[in-house]
Order: C-alpha cells, then sequence, then structure tokens
C-alpha cells in the first residue's frame, strides 16, 4: 500500500487536488477495503469479469459515474454507501484468465491460464478459502481449446489457480498438455489430490516438475483445527513417491503462532521435518510463516500471538537450520505485525500509512497498533461491522468456530448438494 500511495501520487479526501480513482476487485480489496475508504472514490468488490461485464463505463461526468456505480450491490463509495456484497463470475468458461502477452523478458515465461478459481478445502485460516466460494472449473473443453491458443507462444503451460489439482478432469488436462507443450508449471498442489491421483505425479515428470510444493501448515495434532485432512503418513507416502520418480526437490509451507497450538505443536513439525530427512534424498525447502488472522475465516476474531510465545516456538525449529539438504525460512515478527494492521486496519490505518509516506510522521504517532492486534473488542467490532458481504452464512462461519475448537473437519465442497455455507442453494 505504501508502495501505491508514493508511486500513484493518491490523495486524500481532504485535499483538493485529488484525483478521481476507481480501484476493482482483486484479494486485498475484499479482505479489507477500510483502509483505502479515504483514498478512492469507489471500491469494487468482487471478480472483474463480473463487474466489467455488468458497467457502462463511458460518462461525460464523474458524479454521473459514481451515481450509477453507487446503485450496484457491489459497490462501496466511501462517505455515502460503506456496505457491498461480492459479486463473482459463476461460469469459468467466460473467463478470459489466460496470457494475452508472453515475453521472454517477463519473469513468467510461460503461457499462464486460470483453469479453477475458489479452493473448496476450506482451511480454517484461508482467505482464498472463503471469500473465493463456491470452487469453480473451467470446462476441459474450453482449457483445452485455450491450451491451444498458447502453443505457438510459449514452450511451458502454467496453470493458476487455489486447488488447480481438484479439477475433475485435470488428468486429461495434463495428458493433453504434455502434447502440446514440452514443460508444465502449477501455481499451487494439493497433498490430499496428490494421494488420490498418486498417476499426476508421473504427469509432473514427464512435464518437466522438478519441485513438489504442499503445504502441511502445521504438526499432526493441530492440522485437523484447521481442516487440513491429512496425517504425518500420507506426507511421508508422497516422499517416497517424490523419490521414486526422482522428483528431488521438495517444499514446504508451515504456519505458527495459530489459535491454541502449544510448543508440543511445533515439536511435532521439527519431528516432522527430521523423518522426512530420513526418508528423502532431495533438497527440502521449508518457509514459515506467522499466522495472520484474516476476515471472512473462521479465524477472523482470533488475536494475533505474542511475540515472546513466537520467539519460543522459532527456537524449536531453529535447531534444524544446521541439517544438509534442508533450507529453512524463519519468519520476521516485525513483518506478520504490519501483515496484520493491513489485513485488519481501517481508515485511521489508512491514514497514518499516508501521513508516513508524505511528511515522515511516525505510524505510531496517533495510533495505538497493539489495539489491532490484542485488543479483543475492538478486534469483534471491527469483525461485526465488515463492510463486505462475501455471501457466505454466520452460522457457517460459526460452526467452523466450534468445529476448530474440537478438531472437528468440514468435508470439501460439493456443490451438487452441499449446502453447508448456503453459497450453492441460491
Ligand atoms: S455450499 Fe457447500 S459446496 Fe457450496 S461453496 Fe459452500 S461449502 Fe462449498
Amino acid at each position: 500500500m505504501l508502495h501505491i500511495l508514493k508511486n500513484w501520487n493518491i490523495k486524500p479526501f481532504r485535499d483538493k487536488h485529488r484525483l478521481p480513482v476507481l480501484i476493482a476487485g482483486g484479494p486485498a480489496v475484499i479482505l479489507n477495503p477500510r483502509p483505502l475508504f479515504p483514498f478512492f472514490d469507489v471500491l469494487l468488490i468482487g471478480e472483474a469479469e463480473s463487474i466489467l461485464n455488468d458497467a457502462e463505463w463511458i460518462f461525460e461526468e464523474k458524479h454521473t459515474l459514481e451515481n450509477y456505480l453507487a446503485k450496484k450491490s457491489y459497490s462501496i463509495i466511501p462517505g455515502q454507501k460503506e456496505y457491498a456484497s461480492r459479486t463473482y463470475l459463476m461460469d469459468l468458461s467466460l473467463s478470459r484468465a489466460f496470457s494475452a502477452i508472453i515475453s521472454d523478458k517477463s519473469y513468467f515465461n510461460m503461457f499462464l491460464l486460470e483453469i479453477q478459481r475458489g479452493c473448496p478445502k476450506k482451511c480454517r485460516f484461508c482467505l482464498l478459502g472463503h471469500a473465493y466460494l463456491p470452487p469453480r472449473f473451467m470446462p476441459e473443453d474450453v482449457v483445452k481449446t485455450i491450451l491451444h491458443k498458447g502453443k505457438a507462444r510459449a514452450q511451458t503451460a502454467g496453470f493458476v489457480g487455489s486447488a488447480i489439482l481438484s479439477h475433475p478432469r485435470i488428468t486429461e488436462i495434463l495428458e493433453e498438455t504434455l502434447r502440446i507443450y514440452k514443460k508444465m508449471s502449477f501455481s499451487s498442489m494439493g497433498l490430499k489430490d496428490i494421494l488420490k491421483k498418486p498417476h499426476l505425479i508421473n504427469l509432473f515428470k514427464k512435464g518437466g516438475v522438478k519441485t513438489v510444493t504442499i503445504a502441511p501448515e502445521t504438526g499432526k495434532t493441530l492440522r485437523k483445527k484447521i481442516n487440513k485432512p491429512y496425517l504425518d503418513e500420507d506426507i511421508y507416502f508422497l516422499v517416497e513417491l517424490l523419490q521414486k520418480h526422482k522428483i528431488m526437490s521438495l517444499k514446504l509451507y508451515f504456519i505458527i503462532g495459530l489459535p491454541e497450538e502449544t510448543p508440543e505443536n511445533v515439536e511435532e513439525i521439527r519431528q516432522l521435518l527430521e523423518k522426512i530427512l530420513m526418508i528423502y534424498r532431495g533438497s527440502v525447502k521449508v518457509t514459515v510463516s506467522i499466522f495472520v488472522p484474516k476476515f471472512h475465516t473462521p479465524l477472523a476474531s482470533k488475536q494475533f500471538a505474542e511475540e515472546k510465545d513466537i520467539r519460543k516456538k522459532l527456537k524449536i525449529l531453529k535447531g534444524l537450520s544446521s541439517k544438509k539438504r534442508l533450507h529453512l525460512r524463519l519468519p520476521s515478527y516485525h513483518h506478520a505485525k504490519v501483515e496484520v494492521l493491513l489485513a485488519r486496519g481501517d481508515e485511521e490505518i489508512g491514514m497514518a500509512l499516508y501521513r508516513k509516506v508524505y511528511s515522515g510522521e511516525s505510524i505510531r504517532k496517533n495510533i495505538n497498533f497493539e489495539t489491532y492486534l490484542f485488543d479483543t473488542s475492538k478486534i469483534a467490532q471491527l469483525v461485526s461491522t465488515h463492510p463486505v458481504n462475501i455471501g457466505v452464512t454466520n452460522s457457517f462461519i460459526k460452526r467452523e468456530i466450534a468445529k476448530y475448537h474440537n478438531a472437528r473437519l468440514t468435508p470439501e465442497c460439493k456443490p451438487e448438494y452441499c449446502r453447508l455455507c448456503g453459497l450453492c442453494n441460491k
């Protein structure tokens, strides 16, 4: 946000030279538009295709456009209409989310294609698993047609999505990809999907995939609480499979500081990694983050972890940094704190960032940081007055909170008959 304020020269309402600016969608805006209120005339909440299909974008007067958008359920007009319902594209076959320009000067020199949106697994800390429901999949024939469009322009097909391997026709899609492209790449991989379809590893190998990435997130005891339905043994099975197919690089993501986490739970992560190193001869890259509570998730109202608690837990993991073949990336408490402020902050935080950029004033000057991190009544008020309705019912969220405490699992989405969160019976 600092970068945007500085480089776009965006000014708050009070400045008469302020430029009219519109902004549409994006996970950060759905997560928390409030810090942006002082800077934007209109915030449009949801997926761009759904918004752009709906709008008539040419108006002579700025206020006519504002009046037009004010009538839309997905718009927020700061100071006037500060509540919106997310809009989304139900039929992903209408999406045009694939690379328009491919350049060997770009970081991603590949044909990128989004084949799936909205993760069906509903991990209880995860924004994408809640704010983008229901899960939607691009039909196989549309995926294949789009893959053929990109074949003359790139040698690698890059699949984008939060649960790509959950696509019901993933095997057929990857087989077709291998007929057209030399390589394939994935923005996410789900362990459960690989366990259900272990033949995918063979397709990865043929597609030049060098690294498999999974996110066990935590040790075996806490995993059920966050709604990850797999055991350490499942991870060992995957590791053996990788070894057998000579895929010699594994990336793992973990979170510490989750609610009710004990040092013993972090010790379970350490033991898991030790055992993986015993079974697997390849390189193991481990990234550890600190839990940042996100609006719209069942863990939204939880406190951020105390620094001394995080220090204690990091100590448990630090011993692993001397291990050969293990590359350990540990988190910064300070950075996680800033993330919480942006994820949970309001207009006050937006203005404090603005003053920091333009007059060098300390963000702490008029703001008590800690209330956003630890003050349960302030946090409850921010959650209950959140300006975005994502469409998931409050009763679903309440049940999910209770299931977190009782370590009970919620099944993956089955939109044909599931009515759990209230989105699929509309
Ligand atoms: S109603 Fe069920 S299938 Fe549909 S999004 Fe909600 S949890 Fe998923």
